[in-house]
């Protein structure tokens, strides 16, 4: 199934986004979290790739299992810069085979320590390039593609960057799924900005729970995004006042406040960076959708 012909249906939803677990000795303990997590009923749950050094046939194996064996209608994440066509198209084929037909379309980020060799596919260089060779090459694909509410950190401007977007759905993206962002007035914006400049397709917030403040201020690091001051200082003042578990529980209070927002102000629904968590997750989303 292609989820945006359920988002299109108009019904808010939920959905997840997991990691492949490095060691393959987590991976029970994944499934055992995926599975609490599917009482959720979340419309998809996505999967990254290469991201933080796991492999990419991970990612493949684990959104097979999470269709097949726990019912979860399921995304592969891929990312094409360094790649190749013949590794594209053979990780697409294996994908349709295992019925699972919803791609998120990314470039990637080049590994630090990449030699010259890795960037030599100059027909891929974009996600734009990828959305349209997955268009191409399986066109029963659902394809997303990745937004960036305070604009990508290489953009070489906030309307350029927009503009690129609208490119990415104009050949071959169905949805959009948001960066995490830690201030709604941050989503509303570029959502304006996007619809003035025509584009109409679903644009889902991406939300994550802080759960730590050494994990959350190295996501930001890697990823642009920011921490409002005013929520750096509770979370600071949480984190000497009452540990980790203080500012776990304050960054899931927030995260909660966000999606009412967001889905109180007409958002299709909330994506959620799970971390791999459950208990996080289930405590934040507890009674925010109707059953
Ligand atoms: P692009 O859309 O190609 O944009 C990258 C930069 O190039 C932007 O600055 C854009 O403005 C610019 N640009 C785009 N097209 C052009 C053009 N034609 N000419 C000039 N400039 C252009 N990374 C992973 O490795 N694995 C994952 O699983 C993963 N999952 C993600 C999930 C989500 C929801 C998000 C938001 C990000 C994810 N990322 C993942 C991170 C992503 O790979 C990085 O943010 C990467 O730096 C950009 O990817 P992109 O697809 O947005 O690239």
């Amino acid at each position: 199934m292609k989820i945006v012909d359920q988002m299109n249906q108009g019904k808010q939803f939920l959905s997840l986004e997991f990691f492949p677990p490095k060691e393959k000795n987590e991976w029970p303990n994944f499934f055992k979290v995926a599975e609490r997590l599917t009482r959720l009923n979340p419309l998809f749950a996505s999967v990254t790739y290469g991201a933080g050094g796991s492999s990419q046939g991970d990612t493949l194996e684990i959104v097979t299992r999470l269709k097949r064996e726990h019912g979860l209608e399921s995304m592969a994440h891929l990312t094409c810069i360094g790649a190749n066509h013949a590794a594209l198209r053979q990780f697409l084929d294996e994908l349709a085979s295992a019925e699972v037909y919803n791609v998120l379309a990314l470039r990637g980020d080049l590994p630090q320590d990449a030699g010259p060799e890795v960037s030599v596919c100059r027909t891929l260089s974009h996600a734009s390039d990828l959305a349209s060779f997955i268009r191409e090459a399986h066109p029963e694909m659902g394809i997303g593609v990745a937004g960036y509410p305070e604009t990508h950190p290489e953009a070489l401007s906030p309307e350029h960057d927009l503009a690129c977007l609208q490119k990415k759905l104009e050949l071959g993206g169905d949805f959009v799924i948001t960066q995490l962002f830690f201030d709604n007035q941050s989503y509303f914006d570029f959502v304006a900005r996007a619809r003035a400049l025509g584009v109409e397709k679903p644009i889902i917030p991406g939300i994550l729970p802080v759960v730590s403040l050494k994990v959350i201020r190295r996501i930001v690091s890697l990823c642009g995004a920011s921490i409002p001051p005013e929520f750096l200082a509770r979370l600071e003042e949480a984190d000497r006042a009452g540990g980790a578990a203080a500012v776990q529980k304050l960054g899931i209070a927030h995260a909660r406040h966000q999606a009412e927002g967001l889905l109180a102000a007409g958002a299709p629904g909330v994506h959620l960076y799970t971390l791999n968590r459950d208990q996080a997750i289930l405590e934040l989303v507890d009674g925010l959708l109707p059953a």
